[in-house]
């Protein structure tokens, strides 16, 4: 199943190039009091949505899928998880950048940096546009395989990480070159993109063996495959719950191939991951930071 959000928070499922308007199965979500429970109440309710959501498929209206504003198909994971080094031509092409290295030392292997985590906040759905901030810094794009997590889960043994996976989808990890904190360089507002749709887990035997290719304006940028992963989808599982509660609807970013590189105001991406979808994501034409000072 292919669920999607769009417009103004409407529920669908994807058949082709239309989209299945199901947006009266949020109604299988019950109603909440403050403080909202951690988790994304979609992805914690799923079983039932899709459910109900399924019962209505038929008779549900149909809009033509490119005419519709796509949302992040998770609307409040509470936190995005990153892993920063984790194919090896990667770690490579960032060594001999001193634009990405920044002076630091040598990059070596995931287990020497752990994960880091994105605002929850710079978070954007396909349907919108990256908004770039200052023009003097470099800005690139990092494609990634996405997971989305299904039920919350501490100290998972990487045999057991598929029970904890809802689905995939594609994620871009927007990141500003320079020497700050990752933190503070990959989390601007529109920095996280999740889409373009949720791919339910049933739908990918193998997460590990999924083809990635990212364009900018038609040329191939990045081009691998999952199967590269240094820390699989299964093992960052394993590794980001020793440390961190896992909770539905959290996204799991899990590292980027290599032909990273800079894109500018006005570019378009082309994103493709096998079985996932394909997309094409904007550059917007102004940066949207003020002025840089003299
Ligand atoms: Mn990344």
């Amino acid at each position: 199943m292919k669920l999607c959000r769009f417009n103004d928070n409407r529920l669908g499922l994807v058949e082709g190039d239309r989209i299945a308007d199901v947006t009266p199965a949020l109604e299988a979500i019950p109603a909440m009091r403050y403080p909202a429970p951690l988790g994304d109440q979609l992805i914690v309710h799923l079983a039932a949505v899709t459910a109900t959501a399924n019962a209505l498929k038929d008779k549900a209206p149909r809009l033509p899928l490119a005419e519709v504003r796509l949302l992040p198909p998770v609307a409040n994971p509470t936190k995005i998880i990153n892993a920063p080094i984790n194919y090896v031509k990667h770690i490579q092409e960032s060594n001999a950048d001193p634009n990405i290295k920044h002076g630091r030392s040598n990059i070596t292997h995931i287990s020497d940096w752990g994960l880091f985590l994105k605002a929850t906040s710079s978070l954007v759905g396909f349907g919108d546009e990256v908004r770039l901030l200052y023009p003097e810094r470099r800005n690139d794009h990092e494609l990634e395989l996405a997971i989305v997590i299904g039920k919350q889960g501490k100290n998972i043994p990487k045999e057991k990480a598929r029970e904890y996976i809802a689905g995939y989808a594609m994620g871009l990890d927007m990141t500003t070159r320079g020497k700050e904190l990752l933190s503070w360089r990959k989390s601007a507002d529109t920095y996280a993109l999740l889409g373009p749709w949720l791919t339910t887990a049933d739908e990918i035997a193998d997460p590990n063996a999924l083809d990635l290719e990212l364009k900018v304006n038609g040329e191939t940028r990045q081009k691998a495959n999952t199967r590269d992963l240094v820390y699989n989808v299964d093992k960052l599982i394993e590794y980001a719950s020793d440390k961190y509660t896992l909770y539905p609807g959290d996204v799991f970013l899990t590292g980027t191939p290599e032909g990273v590189g800079p894109v500018v105001p006005g570019d378009v991406m082309q994103l493709f991951i096998a079985g996932l979808g394909t997309a094409e994501v904007r550059i917007a034409r102004e940066y949207a930071g003020p002025p840089a000072r003299g």
